[in-house]
């Protein structure tokens, strides 16, 4: 699944205590998802999704809070210092497996053009109504 097309991301929680690196390829639009879920929705949670061989924690990891709800599926790590949220581990079928599920906005090397050059493929998912297939009926205020 790693490609030589791939580059090494390094991604940071806001204090910098949690530093971690992914391998992502950038030669092809990464394709981000947003969902209107209960969590996503309340952390305007913004993500791309790498396999765990993919994922690699750096630092931080005794400051790292996990939190888990409902079926407890997905792990959810937030810093315990600065609260933010860089990283997430779960599995979906439609991923065909485990994934890692990165915070775009913690990844610094990412400049404005970029960011903004992702937003034409983002997938929006309609995890609220657990139809994570299809695109929710409201979902600009994403
Ligand atoms: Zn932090």
């Amino acid at each position: 699944m790693t490609s030589n097309k791939q580059q090494t991301l390094n991604g940071y929680c806001h204090c910098r205590t949690v530093h971690f690196q992914v391998l992502v390829d950038l030669t092809k639009p990464l394709e981000t998802i947003k969902c209107n879920c209960t969590i996503c929705a309340k952390s305007r949670w913004w993500e791309f999704y790498v396999h765990p061989e993919e994922f690699t924690l750096i630092s931080g990891e005794d400051q790292l809070g996990l939190y888990q709800f409902g079926d407890l599926q997905t792990s959810h790590y937030f810093c315990k210092r600065c609260g933010v949220k860089p990283y997430i581990k779960g599995t979906s079928g439609n991923w065909g497996g485990k994934f890692v599920g990165i915070n775009v906005n913690c990844i610094d090397e990412f400049t404005q053009e970029q960011l903004e050059s992702f937003t034409p493929n983002i997938s929006y998912l309609n995890g609220i109504s657990n139809d994570w297939n299809h695109c929710p009926k409201h979902f600009k205020y994403l």
